[in-house]
């Protein structure tokens, strides 16, 4: 048991140990030098910050790794993987976090941020690369607000900012890609 803050809890390794497994990453190499979290541009937005998530996961602490906003609002940069000084890849573990979630299907503090990543990912597999306004709009229209963004949208097309129409990079190669990866995964 460890006093943090007003908080008792009690620590447990199943989940450090689990990442570990999962993507080979050490976070009990962690020593909270901040690096990470002072590099991270989606710093503002998350709950916690990525330093502050590597603790949560060396206590254990799944509520907090794992039900706050951190790992979608993580935009998988690298930055703070690349000034590690212990050579955590910090956006590796990140994504392994994300992983499990889904698949323990936690109940998470996303907002709409598992919503745009469905839709983004779906996007990329069948198109081959982003097609902005497609993602937009359909992130606008499931959560219920059609024409939000519309007259930057428009003004974005016109300074040539957005392209109105999508264009195709060899999309079945990127379904082949992504198919492979899913059958590695099990
Ligand atoms: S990979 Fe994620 S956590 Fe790391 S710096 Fe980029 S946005 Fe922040
Ligand atoms: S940069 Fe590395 S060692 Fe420093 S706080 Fe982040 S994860 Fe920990």
């Amino acid at each position: 048991m460890k006093i943090i803050g007003d908080k008792q809890i009690k620590i447990d390794t199943a989940l450090a140990k689990e990442i570990a497994e999962r993507s080979g990453e050490n976070v009990f190499l962690c020593y909270q030098c901040k690096k990470c979290a002072s590099g991270c541009p989606s710093r503002e937005f998350m709950t916690s910050t990525p330093t502050q998530l590597m603790r949560y996961v060396q206590l254990g602490m799944i509520d907090e790794a794992m039900k706050q906003n951190t790992i979608w609002y993580c935009l998988s940069c690298e930055t703070c993987s690349t000034r590690c000084p212990q050579d955590i890849d910090i956006a590796h573990v990140v994504d392994t976090i994300r992983i499990m979630v889904q698949e323990k299907k936690i109940k998470a503090d996303t907002k709409n941020s598992r919503l745009f990543n469905w839709l983004w990912m779906t996007i990329l597999r069948y198109m081959g690369r982003m097609y902005e306004i497609g993602l937009t709009g359909a992130l606008n229209l499931f959560t219920g607000k059609p024409f939000k963004d519309m007259s930057l949208g428009m003004k974005m097309i016109k300074k040539g900012k957005l392209k109105l129409f999508p264009s195709f990079k060899k999309p079945l190669e990127t379904k082949k890609m992504f198919d492979r990866a899913k059958r590695l995964s099990k």
